[in-house]
């Protein structure tokens, strides 16, 4: 059976990688594991990968604390302790945060945007070579003029 579009989001929302469908996705509850340790995909391309997720999360937090504090206000005619909505705007955010996490893994991968590790390919070791040979020829005068 041949992996469709769909199937990248579909895993990563079973908490498995996005390419592989067999590593966890997860090293904790919230921790999106760097590089898979099946395939070698890098799921964190860079710093500040989650923060689309983290706006979302906080976004549903607030909509769903802000949204009972108007709510009782409209029903009850008075204001609501301010804890009971801070209660549900947390849950809300820790109950969200995971699946949104799962969903942008899911689309990144869709989208092209997860790679091969450079250090688990190997690529890494390449560049070095390459660089120690640059090196290499310039202190030998080597080095051709474009
Ligand atoms: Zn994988």
């Amino acid at each position: 059976m041949s992996a469709g579009p769909a199937d990248s989001v579909t895993r990563a929302l079973r908490g498995r990688c996005p390419a592989c469908g067999e590593a966890p996705l997860f090293a904790g509850v919230f921790r999106v594991v760097e590089v898979c340790d099946r395939c070698g995909v890098r799921h964190e391309r860079q710093e500040g990968t989650w923060v689309v997720a983290a706006g979302l999360s906080a976004a549903l937090g607030m909509f769903f604390g802000g949204g009972l504090t108007l709510w009782w206000f409209a029903e009850h005619h008075e204001v609501v302790s301010p804890l009971m909505p801070a209660l549900v705007g947390l849950l809300a955010i820790v109950l969200s945060f995971r699946v949104l996490k799962s969903l942008l893994a899911g689309a990144l991968h869709l989208a092209g945007e997860v790679t091969p590790d450079a250090v688990v390919e190997g690529k890494v070791i390449h560049l070095e070579r390459a660089k120690a040979e640059r090196e290499r020829r310039a202190r030998h005068g080597d080095v051709k003029k474009v």
